[in-house]
């Protein structure tokens, strides 16, 4: 089976992307690897933020791999939190602070509309690819539903009457930013 480098030690995206490439290849981490490093993401955009992870890997560590970025785009907030997503209410990764922060950023705003964009950068060699996902939604006006992770409890995606955190991981991966990402990731290797 294929194997490849996922330059992640986040739990919630590992079982991800293991769920949704399982059978066809085998995901290593970053722990797996023996890489316990600090990675700074230091870029404005999801896309170099994602190439700064994968050559971060690939250049000290020698496998191929690939990393993803993350962004929620707020509409009303011209696009914010972004690529700051992480850290919108300050440094540290506290989902709570910033799904606060963010609800209170949109009180009294009508348009809720926001995408989920993942970007992957996949490097193979000398080869570096980019490929996206994405998923359009609302903001809710309160979180709701304990599955998932990040700002999984206040985003409703479209067509649906229940957040990401009310959903199942199967449900949640099918439509999912990530899962749309992954998808071109597989479709790539031909698998
Ligand atoms: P990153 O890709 O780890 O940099 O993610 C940026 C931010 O988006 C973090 O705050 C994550 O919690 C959040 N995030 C990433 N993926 C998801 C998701 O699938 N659902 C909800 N929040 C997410």
């Amino acid at each position: 089976m294929k194997k490849i480098v996922f330059a992640t030690n986040n739990s919630h995206k590992l079982d991800e992307l293991r769920k949704l490439t399982e059978g066809k290849i085998e995901i290593l981490s970053l722990n797996d690897i023996n890489c316990h490093d600090d990675i700074p993401e230091t870029a404005d955009t999801l896309e170099g933020n994602a190439l700064i992870k994968a050559r971060w890997v690939k250049e000290r560590y020698g496998y191929d791999c690939f990393a993803d970025d993350t962004g929620l785009e707020v509409d009303a907030l011209g696009g914010a939190p972004g690529v700051m997503s992480a850290r919108y209410a300050g440094d540290g990764h506290d989902s709570q602070a910033n799904m606060k922060l963010l609800i209170a950023n949109l009180d009294g705003i009508s348009n809720r509309t926001a995408r989920f964009r993942t970007v992957i950068a996949l490097i193979e060699g000398e080869k570096e690819t980019m490929m996206d996902g994405v998923v359009d939604g609302v903001i809710t006006e309160k979180p709701s539903g304990e599955n998932g992770f990040g700002y999984d409890p206040i985003f409703r995606p479209e067509g649906y009457e229940v957040t990401f955190a009310e959903m199942g991981a199967d449900e949640k991966n099918k439509i999912s930013h990530r899962g749309r990402a992954v998808a071109k990731l597989m479709e790539y290797f031909s698998l």
